[in-house]
């Protein structure tokens, strides 16, 4: 069964519920299963910086669905949660992205995996890497590169802190 790396980010409201809410009705869905989530860091915004601090947690999950159903299954819960948004990379509710999916490279129409811009936010970098260091990150059809050797490079690591870890496997099934 696929591997997959899910990144979770939330600025708005009760952000620790959004997440925990989030990872609870991934688990919940038939044919994803968390295995495992990072810390959850408070995270300073990138690019649109007006706004509150951010949480962002990084999860791994096996699947049986195919990237582009995961796709439509992570904006569900999105929208389930409420997401609002009116500015690009502006404050939100939820935000759910598809960092990998295996070792694949995917472009399917509008869907990029590994997710475009990962590998230059401290913010996906520093919880991607403290659960799967060794994970290769496929960089176009050939070359990869290993999460911590990204990690080693990135800039703003000091604008995410660790926050608290996110006891999934305690979130109850109601
Ligand atoms: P960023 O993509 O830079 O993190 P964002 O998360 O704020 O910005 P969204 O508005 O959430 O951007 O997503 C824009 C579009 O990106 C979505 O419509 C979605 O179809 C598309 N998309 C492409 N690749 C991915 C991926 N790997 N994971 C999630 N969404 C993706
Ligand atoms: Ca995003
Ligand atoms: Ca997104």
């Amino acid at each position: 069964m696929p591997t997959v790396f899910l990144g979770l980010g939330s600025n708005i409201g009760d952000r620790h519920m959004l997440l925990a809410e989030a990872v609870r009705m991934l688990h919940l869905t038939t044919g994803i299963h968390i295995q495992q989530s990072s810390t959850i860091y408070e995270t300073d915004p990138v690019g649109y910086v007006e706004q509150d601090p951010f949480l962002n947690v990084v999860v791994k999950a096996q699947t049986e669905l195919s990237a582009a159903d995961l796709l439509r299954r992570t904006q569900e819960i999105e929208n389930e949660l409420g997401r609002t948004r009116d500015i690009r990379w502006g404050p939100r509710t939820l935000d759910i992205d598809i960092l990998l999916y295996d070792h694949l490279y995917i472009q399917e129409g509008n869907l990029l995996v590994p997710h475009p811009r990962m590998c230059e936010r401290a913010f996906v970098m520093v919880p991607l890497a403290e659960i799967a260091p060794d994970i290769l990150i496929p960089l176009g059809k050939e070359e990869q590169v290993t999460a911590a050797e990204v990690l080693a490079h990135v800039e703003g690591k000091e604008g995410v802190q660790p926050w608290k870890p996110l006891p999934w496997e305690n979130i109850p099934d109601t």
